[in-house]
């Protein structure tokens, strides 16, 4: 395994996340290998499937550690590292699960964001020609952009960039740390959230939350407004951003524009109406854009496997298209990690299927 950070830790007897929970101990081989290209929820969750029922996996996964947004995204009070790690170690040390990490798998050209921290590529389709199938389980790694003036200025970070990189420093593998100062949080959902939490441990100054609409409407739910505002955050509700205001290359302040509540949107939710002349500024060190995630397939233009103009769409089979398959967040788009953890079960089954009726290749 190309890095062995974490992985001395011996196994309790019970595993706390068990990915191989289908089985106690390996099986005699199959003969027959796999590749997972995403190390998150839905590829360890298939990983652990499909040892069970002899096939040896090998991973690939384009972060320094193995767990996706479990490892670089959700805060360690709600899911502890050392669990994810012991599952982790599990499938490799007990099932001979192979992790190429700091690899990123593509056809065509395309950045998603974390790229940088791949040192290698592999194409996808020549991968998927090493092994009998291969299952795309590469998940949502784009942000949804505010496509507002100043929006790339050097100190706005998008949730998972934010998280990733206060994580990095958690984990101790990022030297430099964020000087965080003044930290304004855009968003109502569980990113936002998170943005916010980790920003007070982190050592922020100060900390605000920016909403749309009020904490009623709020995907994160009121329960988790309130007990932000404990922990010290000022919840803003009824506003959004405007502009950013740029100096150095950096944002310095944020115009943000009061808003009232109308008719109901697509969602159901009342729909924000910005109130004409109720802008106002705010002084800020660091922005954190918690707005939503879509998926990141590894198939970009240029790419002549498959066309996705339509999107990444699978079959009832979750197959893609020949011996490669996609599941989990990357299918479904931004969920949970009992969804993830199903999705990647169901499309484990199904290739098993598939394989073993002779249907593959
Ligand atoms: C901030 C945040 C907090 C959340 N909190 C919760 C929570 O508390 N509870 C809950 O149930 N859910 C939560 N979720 C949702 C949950 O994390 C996801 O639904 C779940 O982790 C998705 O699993 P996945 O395996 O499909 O994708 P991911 O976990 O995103 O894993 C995908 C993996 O693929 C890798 N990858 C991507 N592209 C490539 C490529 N081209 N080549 C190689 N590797 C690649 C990535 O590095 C990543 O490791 C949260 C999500 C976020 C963003």
């Amino acid at each position: 395994m190309g890095n062995n950070l974490l992985f001395h830790r011996p196994i309790p007897r019970l595993i706390a996340l068990k990915f191989a929970f289908l089985c106690r101990e390996r099986r005699s081989s199959n003969g027959i290998r796999v590749a997972i290209v995403g190390a998150g929820a839905t590829g360890l969750s298939a990983a652990g499937y499909l040892v069970c029922r002899g096939y040896e996996v090998d991973l690939y996964d384009k972060l320094p550690l193995p767990g996706g947004l479990m490892t670089f995204a959700i805060p360690k009070h709600r899911i502890p590292l050392e669990e994810v790690m012991e599952g982790v170690e599990d499938l490799r040390r007990n099932f001979g699960v192979e992790f190429n990490l700091s690899v990123k798998v593509s056809c065509g050209d395309g950045i998603d964001e974390c790229d940088d921290l791949a040192k290698g590529r592999i194409d996808l389709q020549e991968l998927s020609g090493d092994y009998k199938a291969l299952l795309v389980a590469t998940g949502t790694w784009k942000s949804r952009k505010l496509g507002l003036e100043g929006e790339d200025a050097r100190n706005v970070y998008t949730a998972i960039d934010y998280l990733r990189k206060l994580h990095l420093r958690i984990l101790g593998l990022e030297g430099e740390g964020m000087r965080l100062g003044r930290v304004l949080v855009i968003g109502g959902g569980l990113s936002a959230i998170d943005a916010a939490d980790e920003s007070i441990n982190y050592g922020a100054d100060e900390v605000l939350l920016v909403y749309r609409r009020t904490r009623k409407e709020a995907p994160a739910g009121e329960w988790e407004m309130r007990r932000l505002e404990e922990r010290g955050v000022k919840i803003l509700e009824l506003a959004s951003p405007k502009r950013f205001i740029v100096e150095n290359g950096l944002v310095k302040f944020v115009e943000l524009q009061r808003m009232m509540l109308s008719e109901p949107d697509e969602t159901g939710r009342p729909r924000p109406v910005p109130i004409e002349g109720s802008e106002f500024s705010i002084e800020v060190d660091t922005v954190g854009k918690a707005i939503g995630e879509v998926p990141t397939p590894p198939i970009y233009s240029g790419c002549n496997l498959l066309n996705l103009s339509d999107g990444l769409k699978v079959d009832q089979d979750f197959r893609l298209i020949g011996n490669i398959f996609a599941a989990g967040d990357v299918v479904t788009g931004p969920s949970k990690i009992g969804r993830a953890v199903k999705q990647g079960l169901q499309a484990a089954r199904k290739m098993d299927e598939l394989i073993s009726k002779g249907k593959i290749g």
